[in-house]
């Protein structure tokens, strides 16, 4: 898997957050809130998108990257607590849906 550019760019990550925020109102989900990024279809936390980041954005990191993961829907690097207005549906936990399997970044398995 081609790792996607915002996970070894901070710059543009932090370009596409800050768009995700005012486009798509990205935020906290709250502690029992029913729809989060790490159940979105979009959410994509595969043991090679870990890579891509504890080799890029999040180098030095760990613990920080085993909240993160990539949203393939707005193309920036998110957290599984969090959420925005654009949650693309129910999905195993950093799986990816449909989308992700278009995009090819599943892992093998
Ligand atoms: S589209 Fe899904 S994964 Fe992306 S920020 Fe919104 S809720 Fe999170």
């Amino acid at each position: 898997m081609k790792c996607p550019i915002v996970t070894g760019d901070a710059e543009l990550n932090d370009a596409n957050k800050a768009k995700a925020i005012k486009t798509a109102d990205y935020m906290e989900a709250g502690e029992d809130a029913e729809y989060k990024c790490e159940n979105c279809a979009a959410f994509v936390q595969t043991d090679e998108m870990q890579g891509c980041l504890e080799n890029g954005i999040a180098k030095g990191m760990e613990d920080e990257a085993e909240d993160m993961g990539y949203c393939a829907q707005l193309d920036f690097v998110c957290s599984e607590d969090m959420v925005c207005k654009k949650w693309l549906g129910q999905q195993a936990k950093g799986k990816g849906g449909i989308v992700i399997k278009i995009a090819g970044m599943m892992d093998d398995d």
